[in-house]
């Protein structure tokens, strides 16, 4: 049997600390920090005496809930969901086990490199978790129709991947039905990138979406090629350098540089090193090397660990209908343990959850081609391919092939020789489940 009493005495208040700051009851001689802890205290017991109700044990048995992902986060995180108590559980991963993911995707062993993720981490938490059921799917998410995902209570994401995050935050705003309050779907997102995670609560339509937060993310860092020719300052120059302006010089255009291939990585370190110590730089190594051509930020577990943790505890509080995480919670490990929670607003011309289309403004003299390349760089569209098209017209379409060919003389027109200003542009992507709406006008 748990052991109540230790509730809430193992761990000391920073209140106690402000001990000026303490505002003294005259009468009882007990501080209102006091009391308000008592209350707490309470409250907490009265939590965990819940939890042996039968009734959160029914919610536990029956809440069906879909993990995104089994590796780093998705191992934790189907874990924490099986010894928290959750019965019906389903993952789907579309990689297999690589001999790299062993250090900290800890449901696997070496004999399982090759085997689909899900599969192996459904095996292995079933075999250790009495009464679970996990029911793997190795394949993408975008297999799956509506009618498999209305079958979940609850959705919690553990991906490193802008695009199938993307995909199923537009998925389940598509599916909200406003009659039907179970067409809802929460899902909880957590991310991490080296010491820095994220966990967050989106429910559908009615908070801020992933797409409302897009601009968030950055692109990852790059280097001016001015910085890398002439005054580099940081290892990471050096290594540039090396790969972007000597690497084509001396092998010619026609040897490709091959981030797997060790021999090329490390005629990659060698130059970069002799560039560094020219210019006194220190730094350069074999592994920041290897990090740097392939835009490596290493997984650490300890993170994936915490922010997992972060997530299953709010896939509980749903659960079993207690107040949640509104709506993010950011978490930094570089210096210590660090956590911030607010709530993200949600964008009013989101083009995922939003109602209003968004406004641009161009310079009626830019070129077709010149609008493709801004709408691929801004960072609250972060598009790869995208199709643009007027109520009236397609200004360029990138398939089929047929399409493509007849608007392609339209990327070197200007603007306004193509639309109007006030016009709508229709703006599809293989990147993006929906279209976008702009709005131009001119500068
Ligand atoms: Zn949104």
């Amino acid at each position: 049997m748990t052991d109540y009493a230790t509730v809430g005495t193992t761990t000391p208040s920073y209140g106690r600390v402000l001990s000026d700051m303490e505002d003294v009851s005259e009468e009882t001689g007990i501080t209102s920090e006091e009391q308000q802890e008592g209350q707490e205290a309470e409250e907490e017991q009265g939590v965990l005496l819940a939890l042996d109700s039968p009734q959160i044990q029914l919610t536990l048995e029956t809440c069906k809930i879909l993990v995104i992902g089994a590796g780093g986060l998705g191992c934790e995180i189907l874990k924490n969901l099986a010894l928290t108590g959750f019965k019906e559980i389903h993952v789907i991963d579309m990689d297999t086990i690589d001999l790299s993911n062993l250090n900290r995707q800890f449901l696997f062993r070496q004999k399982d490199v090759g085997r689909p993720k899900a599969t192996v981490a459904a095996e292995f938490v079933t075999q250790r978790v009495p009464g679970v059921n996990i029911v793997p799917y190795y394949g993408k998410i975008q297999d799956k129709d509506d009618e498999y995902y209305s079958q979940f209570q609850i959705v919690v994401c553990g991906l490193d991947s802008i695009e199938a995050r993307r995909w199923i935050n537009a998925k389940l705003v598509e599916m909200i039905d406003d009659d039907d309050p179970t067409s809802l779907k929460p899902l909880i997102d957590g991310g991490t990138e080296g010491f820095k995670g994220q966990a967050r609560v989106i429910l559908p339509t009615i908070n801020s979406c992933y797409e409302c937060s897009l601009d968030m993310f950055n692109k990852p860092t790059t280097f001016p090629i001015c910085t890398i020719a002439n005054t580099p300052r940081l290892p990471e120059h050096c290594i540039e350098w090396a790969s972007v302006l000597e690497w084509p010089k001396v092998h010619g255009k026609d040897v490709k540089c091959d981030n797997d291939n060790p021999e090329h990585i490390l005629w990659l370190y060698e130059t970069a090193l002799a560039r560094a110590k020219e210019f006194n730089i220190s730094g350069v190594t074999y592994s920041l090397t290897q990090g740097v051509v392939k835009n490596i930020i290493p997984a650490i577990a300890s993170t994936n660990a915490i922010i997992a943790a972060s997530c299953c505890n709010e896939a509980f509080k749903i659960a079993t209908g207690s107040p949640f995480l509104d709506n993010y919670m950011m978490y930094t490990g570089n210096d210590g343990m660090y956590t911030y929670t607010f709530q993200h607003q949600k964008k009013p011309e989101c083009p995922v959850c939003g109602k209003i289309a968004s406004s641009i403004e161009l310079d009626r003299a830019m070129t077709l081609a010149d609008l493709i390349e801004l709408l691929k760089e801004r960072p609250d569209v972060q598009l790869k391919r995208p199709s643009l098209r007027t109520a009236t017209k397609s200004l360029y379409m990138q398939a089929p092939p047929v399409l493509e060919e007849a608007t392609r003389p339209n990327l070197e027109k200007k603007l306004e020789d193509l639309i109007e200003s006030g016009e709508y542009i229709t703006v599809t992507d293989v990147a993006l489940p929906v279209s976008i709406q702009l709005k131009v006008t001119w500068e």
